[in-house]
């Protein structure tokens, strides 16, 4: 089983920002901005296209869910961020949003 399903099954203990039936948020371990926030399925899919084509339903959760949680902190502005494939910065091969905000972003990213 891979860390993000231990997470979300709750074998491994991680402070929860929000839960629901389909869905969990926690605090990345390496913040990149004062407010990092993953937010992922809690089923496993391997990346976000593979999330996106199983259960859009859910895919589209993580962006609901990411928007709360921004609009909760008064975040004016924000990241949100699917590594996709090694090439991309993906570690984790477990789908997650990135919602990355309190701080000035540059573009393009690195
Ligand atoms: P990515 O590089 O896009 O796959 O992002 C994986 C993210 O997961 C990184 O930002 C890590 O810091 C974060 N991470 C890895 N393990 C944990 C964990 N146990 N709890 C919270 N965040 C984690």
């Amino acid at each position: 089983m891979c860390i993000f399903c231990k997470i979300a099954s709750g074998q491994i203990s991680a402070e929860l920002l929000y839960e629901s039936p389909t869905v969990v948020a926690f605090n990345d371990l390496e913040p990149q901005a004062p407010t990092h926030v993953l937010i992922i399925p809690k089923a496993h899919y391997e990346n976000a296209a593979e999330a996106a084509s199983a259960d859009s339903t859910t895919f589209a959760e993580l962006f609901t869910v990411a928007k709360k949680i921004a609009a909760e902190r008064g975040l004016d502005g924000y990241r949100m961020t699917f590594n996709t494939g090694a090439s991309a910065g993906q570690s984790v091969f477990h789908a997650h949003l990135h919602l990355l905000g309190g701080r000035a972003f540059a573009w393009p990213p690195g």
